[in-house]
């Protein structure tokens, strides 16, 4: 047997040691003398010295062992990842969609992108996305839609004349479907007629009315601060996504940096996001493992501006260049194969990287590097939050 190499050490004052591993999500509590046995399991050089026939010993090993801590000295992990991850990426039978039906707002934000440009998915590009869905059948099974804007709720008739489409065209070929609307919370947002199917709610809350929640399962969106500092008028338990919270490019605030994973931290931030999980919060964005690094990466997933047209990147936006053709499945088209050609396995700093399945190379629209030296340079806190939401249940 030997240490699974996405096995990480969680050091927590006062309390035992965790041990963690990055690929599976699973923690382990370790008393001292359990800590000191693993620490000699865990290195090839001392595994022989370590008395294997000791019951205790051999009770943890099978313990760690059933919970792949300990794996087979044959099995290559970083080979298990990749086989998983391509199969899923390359699975036809699903589709991820983001569309942005209008870039209209009932929102002010200094800095927005729409202010001089608000307008409307044209009839045309629902058509050219309504053909892309029935274009997967038969053969597709799960369809996520994503609205973003502008306040999606404004183009709410749009929506709705969208799902009874996509409701007849699922009933005849048999694929499941759900929503997700992100937008600014209150006002419209709050007033919308339900779909034909579950429909997440990602509300910023920096507008939404905290007292008039919609029923509807609700994420809040906000920066670490602007969070925080509401804390007391949220209902325990709420689910939050950390988000800059600041237009950028041809972005909204709300879908800014929605992408990225994890947030980036400074050292105070740390403090407020253990203090929001210990209020019993739910944090949408720490890291976890995942098959695909981003939507970009993953081939079953298109951005659809509210010109109609197709980017795999959201930092792509308004490009003319980086936009996808009509076929946006032609492997071989340049603005695809930048994205599909995506292959962290074989890059030397991931092959070797103990979080791997966390960023799985990470974004690929930052410069070289740039994203992971992010996630080493907070992985001591990074470990400590998601031990800590662990403890909580999230
Ligand atoms: S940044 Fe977003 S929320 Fe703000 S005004 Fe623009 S579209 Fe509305
Ligand atoms: S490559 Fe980066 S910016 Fe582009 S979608 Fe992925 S995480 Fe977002």
């Amino acid at each position: 047997m030997k240490a699974s190499r996405y096995n990480h050490i969680v050091w927590r004052r006062n309390l035992p040691q965790l041990l963690y591993n990055s690929w599976h999500h699973r923690f382990l509590e370790l008393d001292n003398s359990q800590s000191a046995v693993y620490g000699g399991l865990s290195l090839p050089l001392t595994y022989n010295l370590i008395n294997q026939k000791d019951p205790s010993v051999a009770k943890l090993m099978a313990g760690l062992a059933k919970m792949e801590f300990l794996i087979d000295d044959n099995r290559d992990e970083l080979k298990q990842i990749e086989l998983l991850s391509q199969l899923h990426r390359f699975d036809r039978s699903r589709l991820e969609l983001w569309i942005c039906p209008t870039t209209r707002c009932d929102q002010n934000c200094p800095g927005c992108p729409h202010q001089d440009s608000r307008s409307d998915l044209s009839a045309l590009g629902l058509e050219k996305i309504f053909r892309l869905i029935s274009g997967r059948t038969p053969g597709l099974k799960q369809l996520g839609i994503n609205w973003w804007g502008g306040q999606p709720a404004l183009a709410w008739k749009m929506v709705l004349e969208f799902d009874k489409k996509l409701d007849l065209l699922a009933r005849q070929f048999g694929f499941e479907y759900s929503y997700r609307t992100i937008g600014s919370g209150g006002g419209p947002a709050n007033r919308l007629t339900a779909l034909s199917r579950e429909n997440e709610l990602y509300l910023n809350i920096e507008s939404v009315d905290l007292d008039n929640l919609p029923a509807a399962p609700t994420v809040l969106l906000g920066d670490i601060a602007g969070i925080s500092k509401r804390k007391d008028q949220l209902p325990r338990g709420s689910r939050i996504r950390f988000i800059k919270n600041i237009p950028g490019g041809e972005l909204c605030r709300n879908v800014n940096q929605l992408c990225h994973s994890a947030p980036n931290l400074e050292d105070e931030e740390v403090g407020e996001i253990n203090r929001l999980l210990e209020a019993g919060f739910t944090v949408e964005n720490l890291p976890r493992p995942k098959l695909v690094s981003c939507q970009a990466t993953d081939p079953q997933s298109f951005i659809i501006d509210a010109a109609g047209n197709s980017y795999k990147c959201w930092e792509d936006l308004g490009v003319p260049e980086k936009m996808l053709a009509e076929n946006t499945d032609d492997p071989l088209a340049p603005q695809n194969f930048r994205w599909l050609d995506w292959d962290p396995y074989h890059e030397a700093h991931c092959r070797l990287c103990n979080i791997l399945p966390w960023c799985l190379g990470g974004c690929r629209a930052r410069p070289p590097d740039a994203d992971c030296s992010q996630w080493h340079y907070a992985l001591r806190e990074m470990l400590s939050l998601a031990a800590a939401a662990n403890q909580k249940g999230a």
